[in-house]
């Protein structure tokens, strides 16, 4: 463990201010601290080390004019963060939050997340910290046409595919799309998520939240249980909640809740079909908030949320599965006592590093069935280059063809976890299983290509 407390001190010391980098780090270097004792070479090649700092750091300006004629300035960026198993492959997020830490924390997981999907993609990440949220779509279209005006330079079909993330939807990264067809005059498959019509993949939007209910479905699956009749509490209303409620809803499962950054419904009657297809034009079409399902259907209960109670009510209500599916560090070690307390031994992560780390703790001294983001989101991105693979050979495959695909990649994620874990002494730790399961292959691919 002084190998952790040193790697960290160092990483801190590099990295100041970045506290979702560090965080996703020494979760990591921990779990990987066994591997280190029984194959020290990875060790004295310095891998995790190498990991640890981006290929590339791309940052720049995005100059785009408002409805109202004024001059409006975000950032952009792109990290490329490691390129050893395949091109640089990751989402890109517009939030106001986002700033280079909290993208160097999203593409250091990818790389791992990437890795367990078996396909062949490096990782990268990146975004602007932009907020598509009250923007007309003329406005989004001109700040993603800026944006991509200079991300086209860094990008590329063999180098970097990026896709969406949080506030970067179908209708981004149509306009991205356009933008960079229009200066590279090339039709390439240089981004993911891409409208059916033009070169996207069926099941893509659906790909996150479908495959982190398949890799819940699997852990139920080592205790013989199925969704059947399951309560489940969803947070988020974007698309990997809106498909998390989908696939929940087709396995007989029976989802709660959702939310957004304002508050949550609770939904004791269920979110049924009809009511899913409300929320998904509510969302995608309206752009609306999540507190008008409440005012549609009375028997829901809407509650705002409010940060001075340390705690969000969405996690304290009976049920057995938990999907958080909104974003980083939502939630919190009081949260995560309140989803034990309310009976909850699922909980499959379809948001980035959700639970902090000591509720991550928790969960696993409680012996839950708790799988971290990294291999239960792994569905959307794989996916994304079930997409590519498409592009390359121009054609499109059946949804049917492209869900199986899915699945069985989710099955073999789960089955690496469950496999690297037992084989360093931590049965049922499906976050040391990701780690290691995730940075074995990357690691042997370094020590392969030398020092670069
Ligand atoms: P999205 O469509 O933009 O939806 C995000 C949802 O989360 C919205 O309901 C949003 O509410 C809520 N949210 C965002 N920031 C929040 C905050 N700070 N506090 C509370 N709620 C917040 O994004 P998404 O694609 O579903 O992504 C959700 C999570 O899944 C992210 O962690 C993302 O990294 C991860 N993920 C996504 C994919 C993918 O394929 N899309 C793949 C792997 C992982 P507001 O509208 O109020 O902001």
């Amino acid at each position: 463990m002084s190998y952790a407390i040193d790697f960290m001190s160092e990483i801190r010391a590099k990295n100041p201010g970045e506290p979702e980098f560090h965080q996703a780090v020494q979760e990591v270097v921990e779990s990987l601290v066994p591997v280190f004792d029984k194959s020290p070479h990875y060790r004295k090649a310095k891998i995790l080390e190498r990991i640890c700092v981006p290929e590339r750091t791309v940052s720049f300006r995005v100059p785009w004019i408002d409805d109202k004629g004024e001059i409006q300035i975000n950032r952009g960026y792109r990290i490329e963060m490691n390129s050893a198993i395949g091109p640089y492959k990751g989402g890109l997020r517009f939030h106001p939050t986002v700033y280079l830490g909290l993208l160097k924390f999203l593409a250091f997981e990818q790389v791992f997340k990437n890795s367990l999907t078996t396909l062949p993609m490096g990782g990268g990440k990146g975004g602007s910290d932009f907020d598509p949220h009250g923007k007309s779509d003329m406005e989004v279209m001109k700040f993603c046409q800026s944006f991509m005006t200079e991300l086209c330079r860094h990008i590329g079909q063999f180098t970097d595919v990026p896709a969406g993330d949080i506030g970067v939807g179908g209708r981004e990264i149509g306009y991205m799309f356009g933008q960079y067809k229009r200066i590279r005059n090339e039709f390439v498959g240089v981004l993911t998520g891409k409208g059916i019509k033009w070169g996207g993949s069926l099941i893509r939007p659906e790909a996150t939240g479908y495959g982190c209910v398949y890799f819940a479905q699997e852990m139920l699956a080592t205790r013989g249980e199925s969704f059947k009749g399951k309560a489940c509490l969803v947070s988020g209303s974007g698309n990997v909640a809106q498909y998390t409620v989908e696939k929940l809803l087709q396995l007989g499962a029976r989802p709660l809740t959702l939310s957004d950054s304002a508050g949550h419904i609770f939904d004791e009657a269920g979110i049924d079909a009809e009511k899913l297809a409300f929320v998904l034009d509510l969302k995608n079409n309206r752009r609306g908030r999540i507190s008008e399902y409440a005012a549609k259907y009375k028997n829901a209960v809407y509650t705002p949320f409010d940060p001075s109670k340390g705690h969000n009510p969405l996690w304290d209500h009976k049920a057995d599965c938990a999907f958080p599916s909104a974003t980083q560090n939502e939630i919190n070690l009081a949260d995560a006592q309140n989803v034990l307390k309310n009976g909850v031994y699922v909980v499959s992560e379809g948001s980035n590093m959700p639970t902090v780390p000591e509720g991550a703790e928790l969960f696993i001294q409680k012996k839950i069935l708790y799988a971290p983001g990294k291999a239960a989101n792994a569905g959307g991105v794989a996916t994304s280059g079930l997409e590519m693979s498409q592009n390359s050979l121009r054609m499109n495959w059946s949804r049917e063809e492209v869900d199986g695909h899915l699945h069985t990649i989710m099955k073999n994620i789960h089955r690496a976890c469950v496999e690297a874990a037992a084989a360093y002494g931590m049965p049922g730790n499906y976050v040391a299983g990701a780690n290691i399961a995730g940075f074995l292959k990357v690691a042997d691919a370094m020590l392969d290509q030398g020092v670069v």
